[in-house]
Order: structure tokens, then sequence, then C-alpha cells
């Protein structure tokens, strides 16, 4: 019986057994034609993949070298002096940008309508005056320089050495110039709802991490060099 059954498990038909092999064969023998191939394919894809892990890392590490060496100093942004030429006066003591004159007195003029007062307080500001502002003030107050910072942009800092900045106060109510209650003035609530009209924008606000809230500072935006001069400000980082 035992010699029997070993014979019927070989005794199977020879074309079938062929038949059986003949797939694993093909299959191998077509692995080692294409094995090449798959191997030049494999490897592209692999150093694609390799390529693009350390892609991610070195772009976020562009980024994040952009946002430390943005040459804030004290969370204020450099900026240069305007020169002399492109000053103009417009009442005693406050010299601005040739480019926003006309947008500033008329907004002033168009306030006057709604019966609101509004009194410009400081306009440009040299880089030699906002040196004195920026130290006297700082000693007197006995500050140290990011506690002053917070207040004051220091020299060569400062929006108003462009020319495009200028702080405004309500006429009626002079005891709010400068002050962060001059939020709760009709001046500031009008200045709020239209000075985008005159392209002026608000340029510290209640988001800002390093410099106070400063309602009464305002910038013009009202032309490509002035757009030129905040664009770093403007820059979402
Ligand atoms: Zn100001």
């Amino acid at each position: 019986m035992e010699l029997n059954n070993d014979i019927d498990q070989f005794d199977i038909p020879l074309a079938k057994r062929t038949y059986q092999n003949k797939p694993n064969s093909t299959l191998i023998k077509k692995l080692l034609i294409f094995s090449p191939f798959l191997f030049l394919i494999f490897s592209v894809a692999a150093l694609r993949f390799i390529r693009n892990l350390e892609l991610i890392p070195l772009n976020n590490l562009k980024v994040q070298v952009e946002r430390n060496h943005d040459a804030r100093i004290l969370g204020h942004l450099p900026y240069n002096e305007t020169p002399k030429e492109k000053l103009v006066l417009i009442e005693p003591n406050i010299e601005v940008h040739i480019d926003m004159r006309d947008s500033l007195l008329k907004m002033r003029e168009e306030a006057k309508k709604d019966g609101i007062y509004l009194v410009f307080l400081s306009g440009y500001r040299s880089i030699n005056l906002q040196n004195d502002i920026f130290y006297s003030l700082k000693s007197i107050r006995n500050q140290e320089a990011a506690e002053r910072a917070r207040v004051s942009a220091p020299p060569g800092y400062s929006e108003h050495s462009t020319g495009f900045a200028i702080d405004i106060g309500d006429a009626t109510q002079r005891e709010t110039d400068f002050e962060t209650d001059f939020e709760n003035t009709d001046a500031f609530r009008w200045l709020i709802k239209n000075a985008p009209k005159f392209h002026f924008k608000l340029s510290f606000n209640k988001d800002n991490k390093y410099i106070d809230y400063e309602p009464w500072h305002w910038r013009y935006e009202g032309s490509i060099e002035a757009l030129k001069v905040f664009e770093s400000s403007n820059r979402k980082l």
C-alpha cells in the first residue's frame, strides 16, 4: 500500500507538470530581464522623494531666517530719512512728504464738514530729532531701551523719518494728545471710519506685540513711494 501511495504522488502527467512550472519560470525570467529598469525607476523615485524631504525643511528654514533677519530693532523696522526736497511745510512745525500733503489736507477739510476738528501734532522728524526724543526721554523717564521702544522708535527706525507719518489729535480734546484715550474722541471715531478713503492707515494697532497701541499715529500709503517704504511692514510674516 505504502509503495502504491508513493507512486501515486509522482504519477502526475508530464504535460501537467510542465504547465504548472511554466508561469513561475517565466515570471522569474521577466523579473531578471526587467530588474535593471525596475531598479532604475525605483532609484529615481527614491532620489526624488529624498530631495523633497530635504527641500521642505530647507524652505521652512529660509522663511525662518527671513523672519529673524527682517532688520527690526526692538520691534521697529528701519526707515530712511526722506530727502529735504520731498518735504513740504503744511503749517508751522509740521512738514510732510509732498506725496501725502493734498490727501492729508483734504481729509482735514472733509472732517471739518462733519463737525470734526483734526489737529496735526507731528509730521516729519529727522533722525537727529528722533535721536534726541528717544535718548532724552529714555533717560528722563529712567527707562531701558526696550521699554522706551514700546512708545517711541529708536533713531533710524521711525516712520516719521519718511515724511509719510502723521500724529493726529482732536482739537476739542487736547488732553488726549498722544494718549491712548484719544481712541475715545470723535476725531478718532471719524478717522477709523474715513481715513482709508484718504489712504491713511493706523500703524500700531492693538495686535502689535512689540509696540504699544498708538491711536494718534497714522501713515499714508497712497503713493507707490509710500507703499515701497512700508512694504516690509505690510508683509505678513
Ligand atoms: Zn507718531
